[in-house]
């Protein structure tokens, strides 16, 4: 399948759904927000219609009439499930065509968002505009590092798709380093223009590559000659993580940050800052002690500005970061996203109510790495004062790495913490088929204590 049939598939099927994925794309491409005060004078008006609208269509907006955005209500999964249909426009049904977003929860039953033609399309062309940056174009060839289906039928009906956009999947389920050679072999002759998909699969790929020189293709072009970058999604990528697909691939990794409920928040630009798409979303933070900022620390909540089958207004997405205006070299005055920590269970608190997020775990597995072929996957669950390390041993891993792992842990907490370790075979996905590193079964978020105390 070349590029330019591929071209003329996206572009026809978004036409085909009423969306105008491409007039919006030219729009962003053309006119990028250069200073904060166009982004503000822009979501002020945007802000302004939606709430205009929900006020008038959304049952449980209703209510809020009078209210100013800056006494907008917080929302969540948990009142989203709760309200039903007094979420959703009694217009709905003039708003294009609809679709339906399911998020795939790991602890409850599913959330269904719905969404317009017209945020639809929104959020396909900021997601094109910023894989621009990485300089993809939509209908390049794609190497997707997903999951396959299990049923023949969807298997085939996903191969259909992916030939026609251009686009070849490898499974980034139910392999071993064993896979890794067929994999390079595989990709070497799709030569592809970009690899999408998990950092988790693609960092354990990365570090593997960077193993043996052998592995690292000809100089100057890479195990994969075609490759001009990598977009990695879904899962937290960290500085780690980064560093091992960056060199394995030798070829530059862009960070795409989203949520199932609204989509593809931001992208990384080529001088390596989280953008968010300004144009279709504000951000604000929710701190700890349960204020909202326009920028710092704290609970990502998020507005989305266009759509009006189901308006999120200030939503507690639950995620984790840092939210700065500081300027960046690339001269786009969009907002930078930091540490993005995922959900906020996915940190670990530490004493004083000190968070660590998967970052700094990564720090401390990479240090037993150095030694030898010792870690495949991990996983660290923190149960109050207990961490439990799960670990998918690499050939060399021995107890002396079980020593070492504990005394790094000691290092920085001293004796808070009491190790345990695990040796699964593998380390099973949520349900979403996110790999989550970090999971904190207690003790709960302080700052859903805090919105939820009378
Ligand atoms: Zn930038």
């Amino acid at each position: 399948m070349n590029r330019t049939l591929a071209t003329l598939v996206y572009r026809t099927a978004a036409l085909l759904r009423g969306e105008k994925t491409f007039a919006y794309l030219r729009d962003y491409e053309r006119n990028p927000f250069r200073d904060l005060g166009a982004v503000q004078v822009w979501q002020e008006a945007e802000i302004a219609a939606l709430l205009e609208y929900a006020c008038e269509h959304v049952p449980f907006y209703r209510e809020f009439r009078e209210t100013p955005f800056a006494q907008f209500p917080l929302i969540d999964k948990k009142m989203l499930k709760a309200g039903g249909n007094s979420f959703l426009s009694e217009q709905r049904e003039t708003l294009g065509r609809l679709t339906t977003k399911v998020t795939s929860g790991s602890t409850s039953e599913p959330l269904k968002i719905v969404k317009d033609a017209g945020s639809m399309a929104r959020e396909q062309a900021a997601t094109y505009r910023s894989y621009g940056w990485a300089g993809v174009r939509p209908g390049d060839a794609q190497a997707r590092f997903w999951g396959v289906p299990l049923k023949a039928k969807d298997a085939r009906k996903n191969a259909v798709r992916d030939a026609l956009l251009n686009r070849k999947r490898y499974s980034a389920f139910n392999y071993t380093p064993a896979s890794f050679p067929g994999y390079m072999d595989a990709l070497r002759a799709q030569g592809p223009d970009y690899i999408y998909g998990y950092p988790s699969i693609l960092a354990e790929i990365g570090h593997w590559l960077r193993q043996d020189p052998a592995r690292a293709g000809s100089p100057g072009k890479g195990p994969v000659p075609t490759l001009r970058a990598i977009i990695t999604t879904a899962e937290i990528l960290t500085p780690t993580m980064r560093e091992a697909i960056e060199q394995g691939f030798a070829t530059r990794v862009f960070d795409e940050y989203g949520c199932a409920e609204v989509g593809s928040i931001a992208h990384d630009c080529e001088h390596g800052s989280l953008h968010v798409n300004s144009e279709n979303l504000l951000v604000e933070i929710l701190t700890d002690e349960g204020e909202i900022r326009s920028e710092g620390t704290g609970r990502l909540v998020l507005t989305e500005l266009h759509n009006r089958a189901q308006p999120l207004i200030r939503y507690d997405s639950g995620d984790y970061g840092e939210l700065s205006f500081a300027p960046c070299a690339c001269g786009r005055a969009l907002p930078v996203l930091e540490n993005v920590h995922g959900r906020a269970y996915d940190t670990v608190i530490g004493p004083e109510g000190r968070r660590y997020n998967a970052a700094f775990f990564s720090y401390i597995f990479k240090e037993v790495q150095l030694r030898g072929e010792m870690v495949r996957q991990f996983q660290v669950i923190q149960n109050d004062r207990e961490i439990t390390f799960r670990i998918v041993r690499g050939a060399d891993y021995d107890s002396s790495s079980e020593a070492l792992l504990a005394r790094l842990l000691a290092d920085e907490f001293g004796d808070y913490f009491e190790p345990r370790f695990e040796y699964p075979d593998s380390i099973e996905r949520e349900s979403s088929g996110k790999l989550r590193q970090l999971k904190r079964v207690s003790p709960p978020d302080p700052v859903s204590q805090v919105l939820d105390s009378p």
